[in-house]
């Protein structure tokens, strides 16, 4: 190599003082190399940098026999060399590669080695190059391969977007997560591509934004269309200098299908019973304790039931305990569809049940009363036999409630108490329901005896009509209110206050007003065939619920075909509730008796709230002042206003005006200076029976 030197030897051009071209290779980062071009590459100069590079000098390899420099690239990478040095020569081009050597000392470096054959002067077909350490850079080189093949693979889905919600990077996690490989994804909106719910997606980038991370659960749509639950977290990244001037954010999505659906199993086996798929007594529990705490903060009242089905051992022992399985699970889908939505049916095990009526009603009477609509309705759905396999099976239940309020009752006491009312319940003969509060019971108890007196009353005959008459200013008998009266079986009379309410609630009032207006309707054809009665009219109190029954209307005209009567004598006292209930039907049903010659009288008016724009639609024939004006209507300053605002009302809108409760001869007065035309009460007459009535008819007539 030093006879190399002289040659190489010219002061370089350009520079202040002669720099001998010997020391600028001696500090170069390297060795620049000349070595023949044959199969050892036979070294002919080789700069010193060679021995900071190998840890053998430069004459070590020019000596001859000196080293092959091949000796030292490791055996794995030598033939890649070769064939990347021959390749490159074949082409007529310069060869750069890497490789690794071992030192002197054993340690192992990359070197990069770029060169080229000499074509043309110095020694042409020798190969000239340059040798540097390459094993920061490539190592360097390694570990961002490595991480960027670690981001690649990783399990996770990562997502890089831009500010616009560009997809810029996504690796094969997002791909086996959301189905859509990296070409259709890179470009797309992220938005477009993944989102469900996109008030959620624009929340976590608002937020990324704001405090340059969010993290939460999305779910995610996939390219199937199926939906994925992810645990998400959103990263701002730049602007920083490897990145560019511009801001990304890296969206690091982990799949939690499967532990949600784990998390669901476990709750499911936490909070429902396996058998029915009812919750169990844990969410029933639950339930209550928040149901009696949002009772005591509401001040609304609930319920709740144990429902127990009678005899179920029997079946157990008798069918074997797959077919009482089959039963619970029959019972569970038949008490689902008797509440409603909010409320909850829950199995506690064994045969019993418990249905939790939610706190929303304003009193314990009302919370009661839908209690005992819905264990009529489960002790009503149970009824129904069972069909089990080949076995046709009847179960009865018995159930024990109570009611529920949050400032007064705890959910161990509500248990217990329904628990103790079931055994009541099945005391009384099972397949029953039984109050434990001693007050609902009872009044629960006289509702129930006086339904079922209602009912016997119907067929037994035990209802009557009284007529009340009703004058005009002349002292004239024009008519009469019929009204009910109940005559029981023990002589004791009762009067409406007594059972129309309990009547209305059960529905029964239909029936009992079709009684009402067939015997009203028979009593008026039979004044309308005696000659002194003929021009009365009879008034008859219909029920708002009767009045808008569908067939209300062919009811009354069968009726009317049946006794002869001329309708033109039949009054139907209305109330405000039914005008305020459904307009549209009560002026329909109205206008449509009114072309048959019948009348209509608005009763209690005055104490309702129907406006005067509605009264003006309805084909009214008459106004009923509420016999509550009438008690002090001379002295009480108030109610003698509203009595001759009444009467005036009446005239400007063409309607006669009837003065009930009129007991006085000064009310009669104060109604007859204020322009009242017809008058009721006890002045004249009490309510009457028919041959009563007929005769004072007749009398005063
Ligand atoms: P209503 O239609 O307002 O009947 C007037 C009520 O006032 C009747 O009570 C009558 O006996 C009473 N009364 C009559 N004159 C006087 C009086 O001078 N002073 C006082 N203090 N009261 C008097 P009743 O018969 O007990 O009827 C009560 C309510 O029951 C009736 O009020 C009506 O809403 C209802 N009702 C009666 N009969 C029937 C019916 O057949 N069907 C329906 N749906 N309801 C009926
Ligand atoms: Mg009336
Ligand atoms: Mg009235």
């Amino acid at each position: 190599m030093s006879a190399m030197q002289p040659m190489l030897d010219p002061s370089l051009p350009g520079q202040a003082g002669p720099l001998s071209l010997t020391l600028l290779l001696r500090n170069l980062p390297g060795a620049v190399y000349r070595c023949h071009n044959d199969r050892d590459w036979t070294i002919e100069f080789i700069s010193e940098g060679v021995e900071k590079l190998t840890g053998y000098s430069a004459a070590a390899f020019t000596a001859r026999p000196g080293m092959a420099f091949g000796s030292i690239i490791l055996p794995e990478d030598r033939a890649s060399v070769d064939s990347a040095v021959a390749l490159a020569l074949a082409q007529g081009r310069a060869y750069q590669m890497t490789y690794r050597i071992r030192t002197a000392g054993g340690e192992i470096r990359w070197v990069c080695e770029q060169g080229a054959l000499n074509l043309t002067n110095g020694r042409p077909g020798m190969l000239e190059g340059f040798l540097s350490d390459f094993t920061r850079l490539k190592l360097a080189d390694l570990k961002m391969l490595e991480q960027a093949s670690f981001l690649q693979r990783a399990r996770d889905a990562i997502i890089a977007m831009d500010m616009y919600s560009t997809i810029t990077y996504w690796n094969q996690g997002a791909e086996r997560l959301y189905g859509w490989s990296a070409p259709e994804a890179l470009g797309r909106r992220f938005c477009d591509l993944l989102c469900d719910k996109p008030a959620l997606y624009e929340e976590a980038f608002r937020h990324t934004l704001q405090n340059s991370e969010w993290s939460g659960e999305l779910s995610h749509v996939r390219r199937d269309g199926s939906t994925v639950e992810t645990d998400t977290s959103w990263t701002l990244l730049g602007p920083d200098n490897t990145l560019g001037a511009c801001q990304k954010i890296l969206v690091i999505g982990t799949d939690i299908s499967e532990r949600k659906l784990n998390e669901s199993r476990i709750f499911r086996l936490a909070y429902f019973d396996h058998l029915t798929e009812l919750p169990n007594r844990a969410n029933l529990l639950d339930h209550l304790r928040r149901a009696l705490l949002g009772s005591a903060r509401t001040r609304k009242f609930g319920a709740l039931m144990f429902c127990d089905l009678d005899n179920f051992k029997f079946l157990n022992d008798s069918w074997g305990h797959a077919t009482g399985d089959e039963l619970l699970q029959a019972v569970a889908r038949r008490l689902e569809h008797c509440v409603r939505e909010a409320d909850m049916v829950a199995r506690l095990g064994g045969d019993e049940f418990v249905v939790l009526i939610q706190p929303v009603e304003d009193s314990r009477e009302l919370a009661a009363s839908q209690a005992e609509t819905v264990a009529a309705k489960v002790v009503a759905a149970l009824a129904a036999p069972f069909q089990l396999g080949e076995l046709n099976y009847s179960v009865s239940v018995s159930i024990g409630v109570v009611t529920l309020c949050g400032t007064h009752d705890t959910v161990e006491s509500a248990l217990r108490q329904a628990d103790a009312a079931m055994y009541q319940a099945k005391a009384a003969g099972r397949n029953t329901f039984r109050f434990h509060d001693p007050a609902v019971q009872a009044a629960w108890s006289a509702r129930a005896e006086l339904e079922g007196g209602l009912r016997r009353a119907l067929q037994h005959d035990e209802f009557v009509l009284h007529y009340q008459p009703q004058l005009d200013r002349s002292g004239r008998v024009i008519g009469a209110e019929a009204l009910l009266r109940w005559r029981l079986p023990n002589g004791r009379v009762l009067y409406p206050a007594e059972f129309i309410a309990v009547a209305e609630e059960s529905g029964i009032i239909i029936d009992i007003g079709s009684w009402v207006l067939r015997t009203a309707c028979a009593e008026l054809a039979r004044w309308q065939r005696m000659p002194e009665m003929a021009g009365l009219t009879l008034s008859v109190n219909v029920s708002a619920r009767q009045f808008i029954e569908a067939d209300f209307v062919s009811m009354l005209q069968a009726i009317f075909e049946h006794s002869g009567v001329q309708p033109s004598g039949l009054k139907l006292e209305l109330t405000e509730s039914l005008v305020i209930t459904d307009f549209t039907q009560t002026a329909h049903t109205m206008t449509t008796l009114k072309r048959r010659g019948l009348s209509f009288s608005l009763d209690d008016f005055g104490t309702g709230y129907s406006s005067l724009a509605t009264l003006r639609k309805l084909p009214l024939d008459q106004l009923k002042i509420d016999h509550s004006f009438m008690r002090d209507v001379l002295t009480d300053h108030n109610d003698a206003s509203i009595v001759r605002s009444i009467i005036a009302l009446g005239d400007s809108l063409g309607l006669q005006v009837i003065a009930e409760g009129v007991e006085t001869m000064g009310q009669r007065q104060f109604l007859s200076d204020a322009g009242c035309h017809i008058y009721q009460g006890f002045l004249y007459q009490c309510a009457l029976s028919a041959e009563h009535f007929t005769q004072y008819a007749r009398g005063v007539h």
